[in-house]
């Protein structure tokens, strides 16, 4: 793919938002895809015990495969259970079994719980661009190590009724961890998805969600597409399994305009190349 500028500084991406089926796990995959495919180095760091992603991405995360489980509560090096995805250049990623559900509670006796992934991406040594973290749809400790370890949260959300209800829980939540354990932690990005430009309903939405954020909505937003629904049944995301379908292009222009973003240049949506 065509190159794009890389941070300085590896940026650690918070995917978060406590409702289930906003589309988290499918941006997590397909925009680590899309910027790995722009040339940059990704690890996504599947963080829900359903392991959605890892199953996505085409990684193995049957129970004995060693796991972001083992990083949270067993004090294993990342670099142990960070896999290669298949079929995608620059593109990793550290998946998540089952044992990860146990840890909500497990981790509560240790010492550090809220900031195990934070020294766990610091003891990492391999050279990365963007770190994606797949979060559950909860706001427990695995969501506070989240949040913990990021600087930046990325709310995707689904053009639908009642799309901003619970928002305001999420936000509390990202000001305490700012406050209190992460001072540098802001949301830099929401991103509109299953969008369906047909109806009312989703324009209004996406009318509304842009009064309430402003500049932190991204011009592209992420069509309803049954390519991408398809793609992780397959282990693929949707930029290898349909390259040229619309869902595709919609991920890898949002990766360009994160991209853009992130090193201050400002993004011109004429140039796109999918509608925004
Ligand atoms: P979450 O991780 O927030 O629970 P998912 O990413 O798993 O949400 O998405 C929920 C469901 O919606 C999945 O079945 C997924 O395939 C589907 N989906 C997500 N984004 C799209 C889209 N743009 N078009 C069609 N289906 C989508
Ligand atoms: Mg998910």
């Amino acid at each position: 793919g065509e190159g794009l500028p890389r941070p300085e500084q590896t940026r650690v991406m918070v995917v978060a938002n406590q409702k289930g089926g906003v589309g988290k796990t499918t941006t997590t995959v397909n925009l680590a895809a899309s910027l790995a495919l722009h040339g940059a180095r990704v690890l996504v760091i599947d963080l829900d015990p359903q392991g959605n992603a890892s199953t996505a991405l085409g990684i193995d995360h049957h129970a004995e495969v060693p796991s972001i489980y083992d990083v949270l509560v067993e004090s294993k090096p990342l670099a142990e259970v960070v896999q290669p995805v298949p079929d995608v250049e620059g593109l990793f990623c550290a998946p998540a079994t089952i044992d990860l559900a146990g840890a909500e509670i497990e981790l509560v006796s240790l010492v550090a719980r809220e900031s195990r992934l934070e020294r766990a991406i610091q003891a990492y040594e391999q050279p990365l661009d963007y770190i994606l973290i797949d979060c559950p749809p909860s706001l427990g400790l695995l969501t506070v190590n989240a949040l913990v370890a990021g600087q930046e949260v990325l709310i995707p959300i689904q053009c639908e009724y009642y799309a901003l209800e619970g928002l305001g829980q999420l936000l509390r939540n990202v000001d305490l961890v700012r406050g209190h354990l992460n001072p540098g932690l802001h949301v830099s990005t929401i991103l509109l998805t299953m969008y369906d430009g047909r109806t009312r309903l989703a324009s209004q939405v996406a009318e509304e969600v842009r009064s309430h954020f402003g500049e932190e909505v991204l011009r592209t937003s992420i069509p309803r597409s049954v390519r991408i629904s398809e793609a992780p049944s397959y282990g693929q995301t949707v930029l290898t399994y349909d390259p040229g379908s619309s869902g595709a292009l919609s991920y890898l222009e949002a990766a360009r305009e994160i991209a853009l973003r992130g090193v201050g240049i400002s993004y011109d949506a004429s140039q796109a190349h999918v509608g925004a």
